[in-house]
């Protein structure tokens, strides 16, 4: 059997989105993952089901026997002829030990490729407005360990040549150690007003800095009750910070929203929060499955005579009905010769994406918006098809009716509880929300149900709701919820702008 390859990856420093391309391409193939304490956890979502994921816990607690037993396991799987990704905090070989696992895989005979990542080192001051180097401020940084004890006799550090010699010092894990540190710099002549910062959690949505001197950044970690991770930042491009502290200062850091829609379509929702600096929980309200009865569906498609009309009312519409046709033998020709409307814009772009032309979408984005916006003569005497959920209103197919329209309406897809559901209620709403999207009326219903099921139905009532529109809107009022956001146009784009708005 050929052995395999293991990969010393660097995870970055927190941010998921700051692995590097090779790391994501390696988690994507790895047969192991080997990770530790402080990588994002949303890292491994891109690892395959079949991956075999290993914690092997906190650095704080990583004793040399425990040491040694990771790297057995590295060399173990390897020789199983495994692909092994050994994923690291930051860059592999900054602290962390990457150094010695490679030691033990070459001395093994293992093959290994080092991956380096953003050190925390760098990347943590970056997301604090801190460059570790300026022309004019400094021309020269150390990175050091605060996990030694300064104190102790025999320290490999050599504090009294570190204290002056280096224009920037960046310190890791010193939080416990921070005030022998700061005392040892002094004493060996740092300026004790030297701008100080401690980043801690750097590069995520609850990155906090302070900011002092070296005479009082001690009291003041200590009043914030800082922990680790965090990262110290001593010399004068500390100051560079109030002009440059482009991350805590996007509108929405620090601000808690969940998004509840499909899993599926959240990405790019909690992409454009996340860009904007929001802390995003995702849990799926909704999930959309196939109808039951999928033969009379099948009849009712190829049964009815041609439609003049046929009507969308969501963008994942036209993939269901391509499915439906495909289990019938038949494909999207059977729409050649209608007209096709679509209820909003990415419904439009779905249809269109799949090289239909869309002949009418309405002003305003729900079913009354196309009554309204659909040329009052156009319908009489003719027929339409209304492919949509299985739960969907019947304000298409009555408006339509009553113009005199031979109407039929075709569930085409229906929604479902995630499993998921019930549990995430109970474990992501222990910290409060600043807002809860929802993006549909079973959105709100199913997160309605899944918290009255968990006793807490007086806590849908407390929940500050960012709604994508009136009819939404209305779901979360019939249940006494609060609407603090309501998105115009009924997008998500709209729905983004409108917290944008709200919170500034
Ligand atoms: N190999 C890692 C460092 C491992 S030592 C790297 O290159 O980043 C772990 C220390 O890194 C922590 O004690 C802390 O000082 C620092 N650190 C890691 N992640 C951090 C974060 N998100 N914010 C602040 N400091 C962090």
């Amino acid at each position: 059997m050929r052995t395999g390859t293991v990969y010393l990856v660097g995870a970055g420093p927190g941010d998921p989105k700051l692995l590097t391309v090779r790391g994501q391409e390696l988690l994507r193939r790895a047969d192991v993952v080997v990770y530790d304490h402080l990588v994002s956890p949303r890292l491994l979502t891109v690892c395959s089901p079949h991956a075999k994921l290993v914690y092997v816990g906190k650095e704080a607690d990583r004793h040399a026997a425990r040491q040694q037993a990771i790297n057995r396991l590295l060399v173990r799987e390897a020789r199983a002829g495994r692909t092994v990704v050994r994923l690291k905090g930051g860059d592999p070989f900054v602290f962390g030990r990457g150094g010695e696992e490679a030691l033990a895989l070459a001395r093994a005979k293992v093959a290994y490729e080092v991956v380096p990542g953003v050190t925390s080192a760098i990347g943590v001051p970056a997301y604090a407005g801190i460059p570790v180097t300026h022309r004019k401020l400094s021309s020269s940084f150390a990175v050091i360990t605060g996990h030694e004890d300064p104190t102790k006799t025999g320290s490999s550090i050599r504090w009294r040549q570190l204290a002056t010699s280096c224009d920037t010092l960046i310190c890791l894990m010193g939080v416990s150690k921070l005030p022998s540190i700061v005392t040892r710099l002094i004493r060996h002549g740092r300026d004790r007003s030297t701008p100080c910062a401690v980043i801690e959690w750097g590069t995520s949505p609850t990155q906090r800095t302070l900011t002092g001197t070296l005479q009082t950044i001690v009291g003041l970690a200590k009043r914030a009750a800082i922990q680790p991770p965090a990262t110290l930042v001593v010399g004068n491009v500390v100051a560079l910070r109030r002009q440059l502290n482009w991350f805590e200062a996007r509108p929405l850091f620090g601000k808690r929203i969940l998004v509840t829609r499909a899993s599926d379509k959240a990405d790019t929702f909690a992409d454009q929060l996340e860009a904007l600096g929001a802390e995003v929980e995702q849990l799926p309200a909704i999930e959309l499955g196939p109808v039951r009865q999928n033969g009379l569906l099948r009849e009712a498609i190829t049964g009815f005579p041609r439609p003049d009309w046929v009507f969308f009312t969501s963008p994942e519409g036209i993939g269901w009905f391509a499915r439906i046709l495909r289990a019938a033998r038949q494909d999207l020709r059977w729409l050649s010769g209608c007209h096709i409307g679509a209820i909003g814009s990415k419904t439009a772009a779905a249809i269109e994406e799949r090289g239909l032309h869309v002949d009418f979408v309405p002003k305003q984005f729900s079913q009354e918006g196309i009554l309204e916006g659909f040329p009052r003569r156009v319908l009489r005497g003719k027929r339409a098809l209304i492919l949509c959920a299985e739960e969907s209103r019947d304000v298409l197919v009555q408006g339509l009716r009553g113009r005199g329209c031979e109407v039929k309406k075709l569930p085409i897809y229906r929604t479902l509880v995630p499993r998921a559901l019930a549990t995430g209620i109970t474990t992501l709403f222990e910290r409060p929300f600043d807002y809860v999207t929802v993006t549909s009326a079973s959105c709100v219903e199913h997160l309605y149900a899944a918290l009255k099921a968990a006793a807490s139905a007086d806590r849908f009532r407390r929940l500050r709701f960012a709604s994508i529109g009136p009819v939404t809107s209305s779901h979360v009022r019939a249940h006494g919820g609060r609407v603090m956001v309501e998105a115009n146009p009924s997008t998500i784009e709209g729905l983004v702008q409108a917290v944008l708005k709200r919170v500034k």
